[in-house]
């Protein structure tokens, strides 16, 4: 096995240092896919990052067939300031794809990833997770299903359509993945003020079961847990700001309609502003908030998956 790291300038930033990306080519010992794996495409999102760490300590010891490409802070701008969108030009790089030319610096760097990364590879698998505030525990599920199942998540999305200028979807004028046909997965995983240690521990564990399923790692992927395959997801905002306290139960599990999620408290005058309460009849949770968390009138609060209609295996 061969591991090089390559990192393509892309243009000049102001201050005179290169813009460049960090992509790490891990050349296996025998024919196979050129699988993908990215990270913090959002730049409060460094969970996925973290997996990759992980993962490439891993990777050393590890018989590999085909090749990885790993991009693991797609967004170092975003990144080093714990910030969604990108500082420079404040847009989200995730509706941007593939990148216009002469347009925005996130549009810049759209275009240098799908170039550099995209269009390089065969499999794709997105790393992204809660922020430094709420936590998430869902798998989209695209166009390979036994990709998406073999992360090992309890619980996976079906969405009728993509998100425009996504990797996944890009723009009409797409050369990123789902134009190309190849098969992709996007892994929603940990964020929150908790331990980020065992998502980073299922994280890798998923990966490389998914790397198992594509046969670039030799074993047999460990067969899927029982999962629900959801196909509408509520995401709730709090309309009020102040400190969030959860009372919903833990993430993967069943919520009715009407049970209260959350309620916010004024750290000010210590009233209760707002009972949260969740709008799905019979809902699973997804994304929460596991810690007392300050939180903005808008900001993400929920998401509950709707069991009308789910897919159990
Ligand atoms: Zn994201």
């Amino acid at each position: 096995m061969k591991i090089n790291l390559h990192r393509p300038v892309f243009t000049t930033m102001a201050d005179g240092s290169e813009a460049c990306l960090h992509v790490h080519e891990v050349i296996g010992d025998g024919d196979g896919p050129t699988v993908g794996i990215s990270a913090v495409i959002h730049g409060n999102e460094p969970t996925g990052a973290q997996i990759i760490l992980e993962l490439s300590r891993l990777l050393a010891d590890l018989p590999l067939r085909g090749r990885l490409l790993i991009l693991p802070v797609a967004n170092p701008w975003a990144f080093a300031v714990n910030h969604r969108f990108t500082p420079i030009d404040e847009l989200n790089l995730n509706r941007l794809f593939p990148g216009e030319p002469g347009g925005w610096f996130s549009d810049l760097l759209a275009q240098a990833i799908a170039r550099e990364f995209l269009e390089k590879i065969d499999v794709h698998i997105d790393l992204h997770s809660g922020t430094d505030r709420p936590t998430v525990d869902y798998v989209y599920l695209l166009n390979d299903e036994g990709l998406s199942r073999s992360f090992g998540s309890k619980v996976l999305y079906r969405p009728k359509e993509g998100l425009t200028g996504t990797t996944y979807s890009g723009t009409t004028k797409s050369v990123t993945v789902d134009a190309r046909g190849i098969p992709a997965a996007v892994i929603e995983l940990g964020g929150g003020i908790v331990d980020q240690g065992p998502y980073v521990e299922r994280g890798v564990a998923g990966v490389l079961n998914m790397l198992r399923y594509l046969g670039v790692v030799a074993d047999d992927p460990a067969p899927p847990p029982s999962q629900i395959v959801v196909h509408s997801i509520a995401l709730i905002r709090p309309g009020q700001g102040g400190f969030l306290e959860t009372s919903a139960p833990p993430l993967g599990e069943e919520i009715a309609g009407g049970a209260t999620l959350g309620r916010v408290f004024s750290p000010y005058t210590f009233d209760q502003l707002e009972e949260i309460t969740n709008p799905v009849q019979n809902g699973i949770m997804i994304l929460s908030h596991l810690s007392r968390n300050l939180v903005q009138p808008g900001d993400y609060g929920y998401m509950v998956g709707d069991l009308a209609g789910a897919e159990r295996s």
